[in-house]
């Protein structure tokens, strides 16, 4: 048994430009995605602009998402996970679950793409001091995503628009402690498009970034770091924050200064909490499932990296997007064309009929 379809699991950003891609040369492609809509973390999550330069990032999203629902070689089942595959490479047989469709149904397909994306960091681990749980004004980097999208940050605990903000970088990643050293690639650049969105809406608000050190990633440190500092007065203090407490009805925030190497205390009105990515449950499942090598840290392994940084360690199965690693759109969507191609060229290289 042979199948010419490519399946791809997962619809966010990196499975919607997959799937874009297979469908762009010709190929049959099924796409599933276990919500009930496309679009992934920035539809689910709300994103509100998109570095570098800020634009709305829902118009974008769905840009890609009308892509794929208009093409005919693809077909879209949503509110569908895989519970179980058999079959081979070339001959995969799919095994999927889904409510809406009451209970199993199989797909035939020859090769896999795994887009199965992140999740963020959870700072209420125990090792986490910043009070995400305890304290409303303590929010996260997608929090304040939301907030931005409705062009209106204000302070959960009281409703008034905070006065002093500040973000706290590396929360979950970079810690050795917690077993995540790995940089989470984006959350530098969201917090400073995040600092100048707030700046432009509460133009009195001071804004302060605390960083351990700023990893912009190639033109977003002319794009997104000198403006925020120049033109918005963006305040970037270079310091490890070690607790968040309550004072009065506003937030201290201690730590160190590490560039004046002496110990800090500001008072906060919000404190945003730049959290790390995480495989998603969905990937940690995907790849168990499958049967493909996770890394340390959960996510897919490309054992061609760097120079195919999208093959699975096994036959036909291809990964692309942030269910790779930390990945920012742009890497997010080289990768899933490059898995496309490498699907596409996989079937196509097979002799006709061939089952291996
Ligand atoms: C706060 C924040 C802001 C960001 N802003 C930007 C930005 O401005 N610019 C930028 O370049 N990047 C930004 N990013 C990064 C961006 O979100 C990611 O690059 C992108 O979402 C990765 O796309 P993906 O498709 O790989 O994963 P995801 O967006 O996570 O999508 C994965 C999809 O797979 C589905 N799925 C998971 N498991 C299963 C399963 N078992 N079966 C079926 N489907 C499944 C999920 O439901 C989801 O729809 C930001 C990230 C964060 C945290
Ligand atoms: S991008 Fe910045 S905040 Fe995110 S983990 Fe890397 S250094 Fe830390």
């Amino acid at each position: 048994m042979s199948s010419d379809t490519i399946a791809v699991i997962g619809g966010g950003p990196g499975g919607l430009r997959a799937a874009h891609a297979v469908a762009e040369v010709g190929g049959k492609v099924v796409l599933i995605e276990q919500r009930e809509f496309l679009g992934g973390t920035p539809i689910a999550e709300n994103y509100s602009g998109l570095t570098p330069r800020g634009e709305p990032a829902q118009p974008q999203i769905r840009q890609m998402i009308d892509r794929v629902t208009a093409n005919p070689l693809t077909e879209i089942r949503l509110g569908t996970e895989l519970a179980g595959v058999t079959g081979e490479p070339g001959g995969f047989v799919l095994k999927l679950r889904s409510e809406q469709a009451n209970g199993a149904q199989t797909l035939e397909c020859g090769a896999i793409i795994i887009a199965t994306g992140f999740g963020h960091f959870d700072p209420g681990r125990s090792t986490q001091m910043y009070g995400y749980y305890e304290f409303p004004d303590v929010i996260t980097q997608p929090d304040l995503e939301a907030m931005l999208s409705e062009h209106r940050v204000l302070r959960p605990s009281n409703g008034q628009p905070p006065e002093r903000i500040c973000f706290i970088q590396c929360v979950g990643s970079r810690d050795r402690q917690i077993g995540n050293e790995y940089c989470s690639k984006v959350c530098c650049g969201v917090a400073s498009k995040q600092a100048i969105e707030i700046r432009q809406l509460l133009v009195d608000s001071k804004v302060f970034i605390f960083y351990i050190d700023m990893r912009m990633y190639g033109y977003w440190e002319n794009e997104i770091y000198w403006p925020a500092q120049e033109q918005h007065h963006v305040q970037y203090v270079k310091g490890l924050i070690t607790e968040v407490l309550p004072k009065g009805d506003r937030l201290l925030v201690r730590g160190e200064d590490t560039t004046m190497g002496r110990p800090m205390e500001l008072p906060m009105d919000l404190v945003v909490l730049s959290v790390g990515m995480e495989p998603s449950p969905g990937t940690h499942e995907v790849a168990r499932l499958l049967g493909v090598k996770q890394n340390k840290y959960g996510f897919v392994e490309a054992v061609g990296a760097p120079l195919d940084p999208v093959s699975t360690d096994r036959e036909g199965i291809f990964a692309c997007g942030a269910a790779l690693g930390p990945a920012d759109l742009e890497d997010t969507v080289s990768s899933a064309c490059a898995a496309a191609v490498k699907a596409v060229g996989y079937l196509r290289s097979r002799p006709v009929g061939a089952a291996s």
